[in-house]
């Protein structure tokens, strides 16, 4: 593992491990944001990739401060992406290779077939979503995928191709039995503001089945508010909420939980 996410990883709190922190929401306080954040008792994050466009500005953003990120392009805004921008994720992967300026991880790219349903739309999602998962064994990456109504296909791309180095599935909302499936081939399930609605009772069931280390907290923030929050804007702010529930769920405690979590990224983060 690098130097900055050894750092991030061993520095004592709670890390959002999904958070658009870099997105224009958090441009008129994304300091003081993170400043209340730290306060709450988060201690880094993870901004995952959308676009080629976006993703040039996070090694930058991140740098300066614990935060990691990953490099994606994001199934929701598969009309933006072009051929080349498959060449320069690739080209950006390698270098980020070569430095050590948080780069984690693939993603976000995923399937996301309630956005798109057209038979030739769902087509291009899958070359996409195929191209991005042979750059991500080529560079021998963690994954963050985004799966919405399609973790049937996911599951099957990630058997096809062979890959075999994990990563996250992002606010995970299938059946058991598919949570199952991705544990088995080795990935982690994304935990958020989902979990803390009254009516989310098949997540809140599929949390009590599985084993506690099945799930990384993430907020998606800004969005995915839960209903309590008090602003409209997410924030990474609400991790200790949903640890507490997920600790309180599971009886353990929140310490435990937070040494759990930690693990679980290391192995995850290998870089
Ligand atoms: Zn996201």
């Amino acid at each position: 593992m690098k130097k900055k996410s050894k750092a991030v990883l061993e520095s004592a709190g709670w890390i959002d491990s999904h958070c658009h922190f870099d997105f224009p929401d958090f441009d008129l306080d994304r300091d003081q944001e993170w400043q209340l954040a730290q306060q709450q008792g988060i201690c880094g994050l993870i901004i995952p990739g959308i676009s080629r466009q976006q993703g040039q500005g996070l090694a930058a953003l991140c740098q300066p401060r614990p935060w990691l990120y990953a490099l994606g392009l994001h199934p929701y805004f598969l009309s933006q992406h072009q051929q080349t921008d498959l060449d320069w994720l690739d080209a950006a992967l390698h270098q980020a290779r070569g430095s050590d300026d948080g780069l984690v991880a693939v993603g976000e790219f995923g399937l996301d077939f309630r956005k798109h349903t057209s038979d030739a739309e769902r087509r291009a999602q899958l070359e996409l979503f195929d191209a991005q998962l042979q750059l991500a064994k080529q560079h021998r990456l963690p994954v963050i995928l985004h799966g919405v109504g399609a973790h049937d296909q996911i599951a099957a791309a990630i058997r096809r191709t062979g890959f075999a180095h994990g990563g996250v599935v992002h606010a995970f909302n299938g059946s058991e039995q598919q949570a199952r499936r991705y544990l088995d081939l080795g990935f982690k399930l994304g935990l958020g503001g989902l979990y803390l609605s009254d009516r989310a009772l098949k997540l809140q069931r599929t949390v009590d089945a599985l084993p506690v280390d099945s799930w990384l907290l993430e907020t998606d923030a800004p969005d995915m508010t839960p209903r309590m929050w008090p602003q409209r804007r997410n924030s990474p702010r609400l991790i200790p909420l949903l640890a507490d529930h997920l600790a309180q769920a599971k009886g353990i405690s929140t310490a435990e939980l937070q040494s759990l979590q930690r693990d679980s990224l290391t192995s995850l983060l290998i870089l």
